[in-house]
């Protein structure tokens, strides 16, 4: 016999209840069991020296099904006295309390499995002269739960373990790894370009992507690992039994491959792509959080770096999210406390050497770090939304200032692609220009690619909605991104400011000043003012202004200078 007895009051403690003997001395059963015997559940009452006095017939079946190869009623009575009697714990917590009970109160209750049968048993004290026990055959609910718990694991959609199944997979990685050595690995997963799909194509169709994707990534691990599925688009792998990092770089490396193959779905021929972020145990971590949270940090590099990628992890990452959260809760306040400046940087006009206008530039004057590029805070400030407050600061103040320079002269603000997409953009602007008196058209507006690559409707919407208050829209940084032409087909811009990048070819290589050449050439054809950027030299400036272009800003001008000195630079300018 070898049932597994849990005394519930005692904590589920299993125990090994020793062998049943057949018991001739077991008392008869009286005539009006059977009344008792309708009762669902077994009943059987014990006399004060704990033998089976009464069994009805549900509690022999119980008890028999407990004990498949014993049958009889003897056996199965005084298998009841046994496994009570039998468990370590009984002679002490269970009888000794019933035994010393004088009340109808005293109970005790504990659970005994064997095989896929559960047994309730709940003993009463009878005022000190015997005891009586409930049966209650509980199989059908634990396995009812048992099942809940294993769905409670499993994500609904593509039938892959879940975070939490994850969690206690990983604890048993991570136990194995302490007993035997044996190394593990975390390949945390983001999609690429996954939500698009979901938004232009619908969810059902995104549904049947991830499938897809969970279907390709069982496919390459080993039986052993385990793909979970912990959020919309993201997956995990434990890879288990790792015997070097190779092999947790080629699995990497396997999944990068593998899920940016198109997918063909209801008709529709689907690229996405996959970002990897892997943590090692023991190297990088021996703790579950710890992992995870290293190999969020490896994935939130792959990003950075361009996606499509995987990243292991190295303890300087930690590092530097942890500065990036510093900067981060820096930058929330530094808005209250003034720390921003803006900084202006003249543009000179070509067919007659007058300063036209500046452009706009944030400084970030920090308490400890002192003066801080745009270039190291505005794409975090864009990453977390704060370049919308922060943007709207700089329209304001640069508008304001504006008022306080020649007439002639214009202020362009540079303007994210978070800015175009918060709605609030051109209510800004037509407040900043009533608030200051500057005349919309002294007002220019600066975008780069990224703002027309997002809802272009939208945008392009935003955009005649500033043309019509008469605020000029400038193309800035062109030639960096890839499909310029088509954009400016898109939108009539005001301005081209041709990218520093080409204006420093311009002095030896013949590419820069083809390119030069073209892009001024457009502006004849289109309209266009031509700003060419980062002109440092004399010689740039001449060659810029052969090739045709209108403008110019650069250090060869000046740097861009504080709001306070500007005035003062532009009374003494001299060509
Ligand atoms: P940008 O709009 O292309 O601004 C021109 C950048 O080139 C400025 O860098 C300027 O200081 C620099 N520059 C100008 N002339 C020369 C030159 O002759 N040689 C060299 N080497 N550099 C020159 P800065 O001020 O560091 O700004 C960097 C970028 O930060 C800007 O590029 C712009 O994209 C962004 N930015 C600056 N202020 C703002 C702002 O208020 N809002 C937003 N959203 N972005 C801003
Ligand atoms: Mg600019
Ligand atoms: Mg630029």
């Amino acid at each position: 016999m070898s049932a597994d007895l849990h005394h519930i009051g005692a904590g589920s403690r299993k125990v090994v209840p020793p062998t049943v003997r057949s018991d001739p001395s077991a008392a008869p059963r009286l005539t009006w069991n059977r009344y008792l015997d309708v009762i669902r559940h077994g009943l059987l009452m014990m006399d004060a020296s704990g033998r089976v006095a009464i069994a009805t017939g549900p509690a022999e079946r119980l008890l028999d099904n407990m004990n498949a190869e014993r049958t009889g009623k003897l056996s199965s009575r005084r298998l009841l006295h046994a496994l009570c009697m039998s468990v370590s714990q009984s002679r002490r917590e269970i009888f000794q309390t019933l035994r010393g009970a004088r009340d109808f109160q005293t109970t005790a209750s504990f659970e005994v499995t064997r095989q896929d049968h559960t047994l309730h048993v709940e003993i009463r004290s009878v005022a000190g002269e015997g005891w009586v026990a409930t049966l209650e055959d509980v199989s059908a609910r634990k396995a009812s739960e048992a099942r809940a718990g294993e769905l409670a694991r499993l994500d609904p959609l593509t039938g892959l373990p879940n975070r939490l199944l994850l969690r206690e997979r990983l604890a048993e990685a991570l136990a194995r790894l302490q007993r035997t050595g044996e190394a593990c690995a975390l390949l945390l997963i983001d999609l690429d370009r996954f939500k698009p799909v979901n938004d232009t194509l619908g969810h059902p169709i995104g549904d049947a992507l991830l499938e897809k994707v969970a279907d390709r990534l069982r496919s390459i691990v080993k039986p052993a690992d385990t793909v979970a599925r912990i959020g919309g688009d993201e997956f995990i792998i434990l890879q288990t039994s790792i015997r070097e990092a190779a092999d947790t770089q080629a699995l990497a490396r396997r999944i990068v491959d593998l899920i940016s193959r198109t997918y063909m779905v209801e008709g529709h021929l689907l690229t996405i792509g996959a970002s990897v972020g892997v943590a090692l145990a023991p190297v990088d971590g021996v703790m579950a959080d710890k992992l995870l949270k290293n190999a969020d940090l490896a994935l939130y590099r792959a990003k950075l770096d361009g996606r499509g990628t995987y990243r292991f992890f190295e303890p300087e990452m930690d590092a530097r999210m942890q500065a990036r959260r510093r900067l981060e809760l820096d930058m929330r306040q530094a808005l209250a406390r003034r720390e921003f400046q803006l900084h202006y940087q003249p543009q000179l006009q070509l067919d007659d050497d007058r300063l036209i206008g500046c452009e706009a530039l944030i400084r970030w004057k920090h308490p400890e770090h002192g003066m801080i590029s745009p270039l190291d805070f505005i794409p975090l400030a864009e990453e977390i939304g704060l370049i919308v407050p922060i943007g709207e600061w700089v329209i304001r103040q640069a508008c304001r200032d504006a008022m306080t320079w020649p007439t002639g002269m214009s202020v362009a603000v540079n303007v994210s692609p978070a800015q175009f997409k918060s709605d609030r953009l051109v209510e800004t602007i037509i407040s900043a220009l009533a608030s200051s008196g500057l005349s919309a058209k002294r007002l220019e507006v600066e975008i780069t690619e990224g703002v027309l690559l997002q809802e272009s409707e939208k945008t392009l919407q935003t955009l005649h909605r500033l043309r019509e208050l008469g605020v000029r829209v400038s193309m800035d940084d062109f030639g960096t991104g890839y499909s310029s032409l088509s954009y400016l087909r898109s939108f009539p811009f005001d301005k081209i400011k041709i990218d520093r990048s080409f204006v420093k070819d311009l002095s030896g290589k013949p590419d820069g000043d083809a390119i030069i050449r073209a892009i001024a050439g457009l502006r004849k054809s289109l309209g266009m003012t031509t700003v060419a950027e980062g002109v440092e030299t004399p010689e740039q400036m001449q060659r810029i202004r052969d090739e045709g272009c209108t403008d110019v800003q650069g250090y060869l001008i000046s740097r861009p200078i504080p709001a306070d000195d500007l005035l003062q630079f532009i009374a003494n300018y001299k060509p």
